[in-house]
């Protein structure tokens, strides 16, 4: 594991729990810079801006400017400069899209479908004010031959309550409504495989990464999809003592961030 210089860092679960810090995370992250590896932090969380997440990674003793990747980017990633993008998404996904010099519309607020036409994309991504308006929007920009972008497929997302529903749920709506399958860009799928390689720079190769995660169907599918080793942490929706998910196997399967920092600095 001494090959290891990317650390992709899953942060729901790992970094923290709805915000609030995971134990050691902040520290683990300091000891991991400090001997020289890159620590990115890949989150399938589209609706938040950039300088909104980093600020929140700031606050419990992380600065992150420049190391957050979010499946906004990922779906953005798969526009061009110049395109008309419909955003059925939250403030992250027309950040992104700005940022790669597309325009963004959203659904919210007055849209109308029947009017405003001509995307050249619709991406869909979680975010709170899902209505009728907006799933015909995206319908209609799809059927007229926009092309459709996922930001993610979690259909649900944890909380101490109990699942909400997450970006798959509303992609879901989407697909069925416009009868078309949609490209998905979060983990565990290619465009934010390429993001993430096109982020770390010419010194990286997937022999040089690692995927730590709380989930395997997303992190460690992720992690297989790079080609690279995958750590679960037990902090998150998989629990200590849980069953893993059968169709991945992790390197090293502890409790935590700080317990893989540990792993990993000892090898
Ligand atoms: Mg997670």
């Amino acid at each position: 594991m001494n090959a290891v210089r990317f650390v992709l860092c899953d942060l729901d679960g790992v970094v923290w729990l709805a915000r609030r810090a995971i134990p050691g995370a902040a520290d683990a992250v300091e000891r991991l810079r400090s001997s020289g590896r890159r620590v990115l932090f890949v989150t399938n969380n589209s609706m938040s801006r950039l300088a909104e997440q980093e600020r929140a990674l700031a606050a419990i003793g992380i600065p992150a400017v420049g190391d957050v990747v979010t499946s906004a980017q990922a779906g953005a990633s798969l526009v061009d400069a110049g395109q008309r993008v419909l955003v059925c998404g939250g403030d992250g996904v027309v950040e992104a899209v700005e940022a790669r010099g597309a325009s963004a519309v959203t659904t919210d607020g007055g849209f109308d479908a029947g009017l405003d036409t001509g995307f050249d994309a619709v991406i869909v991504g979680l975010h709170r004010h899902f209505d009728y308006d907006g799933l015909q929007a995206a319908n209609a920009a799809i059927r007229s031959g926009a092309c459709f972008i996922a930001t993610n497929d979690d259909v649900t997302y944890p909380t101490p309550e109990g699942p909400i529903p997450g970006a798959g749920a509303l992609v879901a709506a989407v697909r069925a409504v416009s009868e078309t399958e949609p490209t998905i860009a979060g983990k565990p799928h290619r465009p934010m495989a390429d993001l993430v390689a096109d982020r770390c720079g010419p010194a990286y190769a997937p022999s040089a990464a690692i995927v730590v995660g709380d989930r395997g169907s997303t992190d460690g599918r992720f992690a297989a999809a790079i080609g690279c080793p995958f750590a679960l942490v037990r902090s998150g929706v998989t629990p200590p003592g849980g069953p893993t998910d059968a169709t991945v196997s992790p390197v090293v399967d502890v409790a935590d961030l700080a317990a893989v920092a540990d792993w990993l600095l000892d090898a």
